[in-house]
């Protein structure tokens, strides 16, 4: 069930951020044919502005395929009628005006896309690279031996140079900013998710190690194990449902009471503490009578508990396995003593 929630929380951010970065870049399309068709009208370049025009009645209508949530869509039309543009406008104008620059930048929306995609084909994004190399190269051979059909004056071939060369680097870096912070935010969840423990959602072993490393100062802590007695009777007598019932109990009971403290599950029915050494003793002592008094009712059944605890104080040097050893030692001896009391 929890699974289920997140993914499904999983794939409206990851829509949230397509459905973002489409609208944006739509805008940033639209202002851009916007610009275009100013400079076309100054310039007096009669079929560039009907194109122009006529382009940016398209990204208007593209915006209702956003809307319709046709993201994949949006992107294939969005690139190829850019494309094209790219491909007229360089003719037109020669290669001097800049425009090729931009398929420099379609490549990084072609991986950007393909990552969002259903089917995830790397291959697509690879032929797309080939044929915007060809297709480069291809317009800069053609306006070398052709003679363009518009002059541009030189204030405005200078200009789109310079536009087209500063918006390349700009498609490139926020196409791969917008893509980063995804992949931050992915990292940042699968660390905190592997290091969580499934069942009780409190810290899992792993955060364990890596609370031991960059605790730097460990001279006045001590470590504790809790270890449920008799647990396997729990199982056999109340299933593994009413098991787990139990478990999620005790490590709420652990954490809550022990807030300021680290507290792991470590693996079945056993979660390691670390906390100060000087209260240690007693604030498990309150614990352990605290689970001993909690009636757990599940299913209709009233079930009653103990814990066994050992601490065992940091010793200068000493690693987390031999850390945990000791305290174990403590544990087991309590065990063999009759259980349910805490060993230091
Ligand atoms: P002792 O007092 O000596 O600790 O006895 P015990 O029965 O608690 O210890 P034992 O190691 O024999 O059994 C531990 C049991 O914990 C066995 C295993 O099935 C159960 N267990 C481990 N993980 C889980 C879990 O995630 N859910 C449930 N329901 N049971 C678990
Ligand atoms: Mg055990
Ligand atoms: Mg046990």
């Amino acid at each position: 069930m929890n699974k289920r929630v997140a993914t499904s929380t999983d794939q409206k951010n990851m829509y949230r951020t397509i459905k973002e970065t489409c609208l944006t870049a739509n805008v940033l399309y639209l202002l851009l044919h916007i610009f275009y068709l100013i400079l076309f009208i100054v310039a007096k370049f009669d079929i560039l502005i009907y194109l122009d025009a006529a382009y940016i009645g398209l990204y208007l209508l593209f915006f209702l395929i956003i809307f319709k949530k046709k993201y994949y869509l949006y992107a294939l039309c969005c690139g190829n009628v850019f494309f094209a543009f790219i491909i007229v406008c360089t003719i037109m104008m020669g290669f001097g005006s800049g425009f090729g620059f931009y398929l420099i930048g379609l490549c990084v929306v072609s991986f950007f896309t393909t990552y969002f995609s259903k089917n995830r084909n790397i291959k697509g994004s690879i032929v797309w690279v080939g044929l915007s190399i060809a297709i480069y190269l291809t317009i800069y051979f053609v306006t070398q031996f052709n003679t363009p059909r518009y002059l541009a004056p030189r204030w405005l071939e200078m200009t789109l140079f310079t536009i087209h060369s500063v918006l390349a680097f700009v498609f490139v870096a926020s196409y791969l900013v917008v893509f980063l912070k995804y992949a931050f935010s992915l990292e940042k969840k699968i660390m905190n998710e592997s290091r969580t423990d499934e069942l009780t959602q409190i810290n899992n072993r792993y955060s364990l190690y890596d609370y031991f490393d960059q605790e730097k100062d460990k001279s006045n802590l001590s470590l504790a194990i809790f270890d449920i007695d008799d647990f396997k009777n729990i199982n056999d007598g109340y299933g593994h449902v009413t098991g787990d019932y139990v478990l999620k109990t005790v490590a709420e009971i652990i954490n809550n009471q022990l807030s300021d403290s680290f507290v792991c599950r470590y693996g079945g029915e056993e979660f390691v503490v670390v906390m100060n050494k000087n209260v240690a003793y007693k604030k498990l002592e309150e614990i352990r009578k605290t689970i001993e008094k909690t009636t757990f009712e599940f299913n209709n059944n009233k079930i009653n508990i103990t814990t066994t605890i050992g601490i065992a104080e940091y010793i200068n040097g000493i690693s987390l396995e031999k850390w945990i050893e000791n305290a174990d030692k403590k544990m087991y001896s309590g065990k063999n003593s009759g259980k349910n009391k805490t060993v230091a």
